[in-house]
């Protein structure tokens, strides 16, 4: 599932290659879609706003993505994936744009892009850091909401995605199913994600424990059932359909369990992050 950062790298690469370009030619294979036409214009650039990605052309249109959990871009060479799969396809000066599967398509005129993104919490990825009272003052308008649930809300931070919701609890020691509204330091705990994701979307590839190892790009996503990498307890977690944000978690029980009252544990997250950039970012918690 792509992320803010992941989204922010995209649209970065999509400048940086065609840029000023004029699109050649333009084929369109999604009902969304029909009649347009971008060949003649100008890329302008791309740019992202949380998951939300948007390609804007020197006639006044944005083509806007997202690509949920199965869409992709190939910036640059032809597609070898079959036709029907590319739902959005431009032949450029010097190379190809395809987007593949890419579930959600418009084009609005750039003028409208906030009706698409205008309900959004601050963007994550922002080229500046985001607001952290903001995002908190957002997630306290729902104190019940279980901590995994209100970062994946994009209505209060645009940009985290499913692997931020299991790693930035577990990296605090608290769980992703502990009620906002009973979490001490929330600030702390969002300027943490702010710094990871932000690092993340700088640098890629993306990766919440800074050690180079490929397999430890995370600390407990997708290891349900497996020994805490601290504490060596078994995690627990829960399948797509089993949590009431729908999709899967993991948390340990030993390191995160549920109080009336748990404070983000500063001390671990600096332990945790210790060999990651994101200690250097600005926006991580003095
Ligand atoms: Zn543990």
């Amino acid at each position: 599932m792509p992320e803010g950062d992941t989204i922010r790298r995209l649209a970065e690469r999509i400048s940086q290659r065609f840029a000023g370009q004029r699109c050649l030619r333009c084929v369109t294979r999604d009902p969304r879609l029909v009649g347009v036409d971008f060949a003649g214009t100008a890329l302008l650039g791309a740019a992202s706003f949380g998951k939300h990605l948007l390609i804007r052309f020197d006639d006044h249109r944005t083509l806007h993505a997202h690509l949920l959990m199965t869409g992709s871009w190939i910036v640059g060479p032809a597609p070898t994936e079959p036709e029907w799969r590319r739902r959005v396809e431009l032949w450029l000066e010097d190379g190809r744009l395809t987007g593949l599967d890419v579930p959600i398509l418009g084009v609005v005129p750039t003028t409208a892009e906030a009706d698409l993104i205008g309900h959004l919490g601050p963007d994550l990825c922002a080229p500046e850091p985001p607001d952290i009272d903001e995002i908190v003052a957002r997630i306290e308008r729902v104190p019940e909401a279980p901590l995994a649930g209100a970062l994946l809300d994009q209505r209060n931070a645009a940009g985290f995605g499913n692997i931020y919701a299991v790693e930035l609890p577990f990296i605090v020691g608290v769980s992703p199913n502990q009620a906002t509204g009973t979490i001490a330091g929330l600030g702390a705990l969002i300027a943490i994600g702010a710094a990871l994701i932000r690092v993340n979307a700088a640098r890629g590839p993306q990766n919440t424990t800074g050690r180079k190892l490929a397999t430890a790009d995370h600390w407990v996503y997708s290891r349900r059932g497996r020994p805490c990498p601290i504490c060596a307890t078994r995690l627990e977690g829960w399948s797509d359909q089993q949590s009431p944000w729908h999709r899967v978690s993991t948390w340990c029980p030993a390191c995160q369990p549920i109080e009336p009252m748990r404070s983000v544990d500063l001390d671990r997250a600096r332990r945790l992050l210790a060999l990651h950039p994101a200690r250097r970012d600005p926006t991580f918690p003095a």
